[in-house]
């Protein structure tokens, strides 16, 4: 009787044993055979080829060879030595070489009897020789299989040294596929499948392993893929339906005075046609029973700060309150001093908490908070300690949500009866595919234009070597009077390696730029709050020219008369940090510039982010293009998101079995949300399965 089931610990499948089971665990975080069965080879070894010792190249690929070995030789080296075979076919001879094993390898290989053998080639003096290759005989090679292509499977330093190769990967799969495979179960439902012409799970399973032919792995391909995607997708769209349904909000019946007054009496500008789109996406929202959870793409500059005010003055209207919570100390000032300042004549309390707030001041700012004569809250983290109690609070603003994770936005609304609303803000311009798949649980609004009279921010890339010019570039746009920004790297790593750099940097500015003509600001990581504050201050003010910097200004600082953009060391920055930083110039009416330093030898990889960022300025387009270089799973923002832990899809190359899969999804969810439905039975419990660890997020729980 066989008792095993899929989910039976690794351990116990013939072949494997404790130590075994321990590697798989901790190296590949296989612990069942269902994980092993999941996972998937990342390349395949075409062996339905064997090549002719006289067309081999020198090209050290892999290579199967038909043919017979003639001799076996030692050979002494300075240490040990090494065994050498004569391989031979119809057209050439080369050499088999051992350097350990010989013992067996003596009495176990046959002469001039057929043999398959299998690996990488080397050469040396007009000899190919292949060392410790895969070595079959023949008759064993067509008696094992009509494997034709070879599975390469994932593997470590460790689990090489350990002795697991990606031979015996291959065989304990082929062993589970052998005794287990009729456990797999299909998956999906018969609609889908035949809709889609997929081939059913068992069938993929098999071939994803030991492909039968190439026609048959791409089927595979696709169906696993389209299965991972559409349970994702099925997944995100579910908690959404969960909280569209049951999440109740509260409904902000009107628009009032405080909106009314601010669009009529203070709003300085036009607003954008996408600016207003957005605002009627969330007044929409916001008008209904239930809550809103929205998230808001728009590229640097393009006007989020003004969205998020007027509709936290919704909130007042209707008689709430509402916060605005930032990354840094400095964003949270600096969105303080902008909204004090328009909300200047109407009759609206704002008040900013930080970590620096002091003691006596945070004091009466709870009680005002507590009896509702504060309208606006806006700080860092400190918004969320749990002294902070809010009267009312109806929407929360949360400015680049990257760097809060959800478990933190909860913990904002803790103590309400019901959760405000959610207006979340991005400068990340994740592409929109992505964003959907990652924020499937938020609704999207994207403000696609930026105000007008804006002129491009013109980027140029120079070399170390032209830095004089660089510094009489400076000169000009201080003389016409405007303001430079130069940014070094910080990365943690290397901290004090960079911070040499920033100061050596410094110090050759100060040489260049002397006091009193010139005043030039620092700010860097190493600096206490307040000094930092004191710093960027000046250069707010306009009291310095120059701020020599660490990315801390990376995010949302707005100085519009600041016009050049200096990074240093470019190539160290990833795309999206790039883009971010040339987003802090070209927010006035002059022309502004970027210069892109950067060492003469550059990667292929960073010569194509100086590349994209002096060819475009839309953030969209370089989101694509680092997407594309890096892999999602680098991109800001999506580390806590369980959608990169794809076993088999890939976000950019797949991207179209993405929007099937999603489409599909919707398209169940609409008909049957609980997936109560017969014609859902494989659906309803692969999704239990799948998701019984995952409890669905609740904003109220
Ligand atoms: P971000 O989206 O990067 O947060 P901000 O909200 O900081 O952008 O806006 C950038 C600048 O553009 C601010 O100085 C803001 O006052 C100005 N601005 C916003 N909307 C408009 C508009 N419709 N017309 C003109 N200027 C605008
Ligand atoms: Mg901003």
């Amino acid at each position: 009787m066989n008792s095993k089931t899929l989910q039976t610990p690794i351990v116990y499948l013939k072949g494997v044993g404790p130590q075994r089971a321990d590697l798989l665990k901790t190296e590949l975080q296989i612990h069942t055979f269902q994980d092993l069965l999941e996972f998937f080879p990342f390349r395949y070894i075409d062996k339905s080829q064997y090549y002719k010792i006289k067309d081999l190249q020198n090209n050290s690929a892999e290579v199967q060879i038909l043919g017979k070995i003639s001799s076996v030789k030692s050979v002494p080296m300075k240490r040990g030595k090494r065994l050498v075979a004569e391989f031979y076919d119809d057209t050439g001879t080369m050499e088999l070489v051992w350097f350990r094993g010989h013992k067996w390898i003596l009495e176990n290989l046959k002469t001039n009897v057929p043999y398959v053998i299998f690996g990488k080639l080397n050469y040396f003096k007009g000899t190919f020789s292949m060392p410790h290759p895969d070595i079959e005989l023949l008759s064993e090679h067509q008696q094992k299989s009509n494997v034709k292509m070879q599975p390469v499977y994932p593997s470590t330093e460790k689990l090489n040294k350990r002795g697991i190769s990606n031979k015996m990967m291959s065989s304990l799969v082929f062993e589970l596929l052998k005794s287990y495979g009729k456990q797999i179960h299909e998956t999906l439902s018969d609609n889908i499948i035949s809709d889609l012409k997929l081939m059913p799970k068992a069938e993929s399973v098999f071939n994803i392993h030991f492909p039968t032919s190439s026609e048959n792995l791409a089927k595979a391909q696709f169906r696993l893929k389209f299965e991972e995607f559409f349970y994702i997708q099925l997944q995100l769209l579910r908690k959404n339906a969960v909280h569209k349904s049951k999440i109740k909000g509260f409904r902000f019946e009107q628009v009032g005075d405080y909106f009314n007054d601010f669009y009529k009496n203070v709003l300085p500008f036009e607003l954008t046609n996408a600016q207003k789109k957005v605002l009627k996406e969330i007044r929409k929202d916001l008008g209904s029973n239930a809550q809103m959870n929205r998230l808001l793409q728009g590229d640097v500059g393009s006007g989020k700060t003004i969205v998020a005010l007027m509709s936290m003055l919704m909130a007042l209207d209707n008689g709430f309150q509402a916060c605005l919570m930032a990354p840094t100390e400095i964003l949270a000032t600096q969105h303080y001093e902008g909204i004090s300042e328009l909300c200047e004549a109407m009759n609206v309390e704002v008040a900013l908490l930080t970590g620096s707030t002091k003691k006596k001041n945070r004091k009466i700012l709870h009680e005002k908070l507590e009896n509702g004569e504060l309208h606006i809250l806006i700080g860092t983290h400190a918004l969320i300690e749990d002294k902070v109690v809010f009267k009312n609070l109806g929407f929360a603003v949360i400015d680049e949500q990257h760097r809060f994770g959800v478990a933190q936005r909860a913990k904002l609304w803790k103590k309400n009866t019901l959760p405000p609303h959610v207006l979340v803000m991005t400068a990340t311009p994740i592409p929109r595919t992505l964003a959907m798949s990652l924020y499937g649980d938020l609704d999207i609004s994207v403000i696609d234009e930026l105000p007008p009279g804006r002129k491009p921010v013109k980027t140029v890339h120079r070399y170390d070597s032209n830095r004089l010019k660089v510094f009489r570039f400076i000169k000009d746009e201080i003389g016409k009077g405007r303001q430079v920004y130069v940014v070094y790297p910080l990365i943690e790593e290397s901290a004090n390696f960079d911070y040499k750099d920033l100061m050596d940097g410094y110090a050759s500015i100060e040489r260049e730029f002397p006091k009193p003509k010139y005043q030039i600001s620092i700010v860097h990581g190493k600096m206490k709050p307040e000094d930092k504050a004191y710093e960027m201050d000046r250069f707010v003010q306009g009291i310095t020219q120059i701020m020599v910097a660490t990315t801390v200004i990376e995010v949302g600082v707005n100085v519009p008369n600041a016009s050049l953009m200096i990074i240093e060391s470019a190539e160290r920055f990833g795309l999206s940090q790039l883009h971010q930083l040339r987003g802090r110039v070209g927010r006035g009416a002059e022309q502004s510039y970027c210069i892109l330093i950067t060492g003469k030898k550059l990667s292929n990889e960073g010569r194509t982010r100086m590349e994209t960022m002096t060819a475009t300025n839309d953030g969209f387009k370089i989101a694509e293009v680092d997407l594309k270089l890096r892999g999602p799973g680098n991109l800001m923002g999506t580390q806590q998101s369980g959608i990169l832990d794809l076993k088999i899809a890939d976000l950019v190359k797949d991207n179209q079995i993405l929007k099937i899969a999603r489409s599909y999804a919707q398209h169940v969810i609409k008909a049957d949300p609980n997936f109560k439905l017969p014609e859902h039975k494989n659906i309803n419990i692969t999704f239990r399965n799948l998701f019984k660890d995952t409890t669905i997020w609740n904003y109220i729980s």
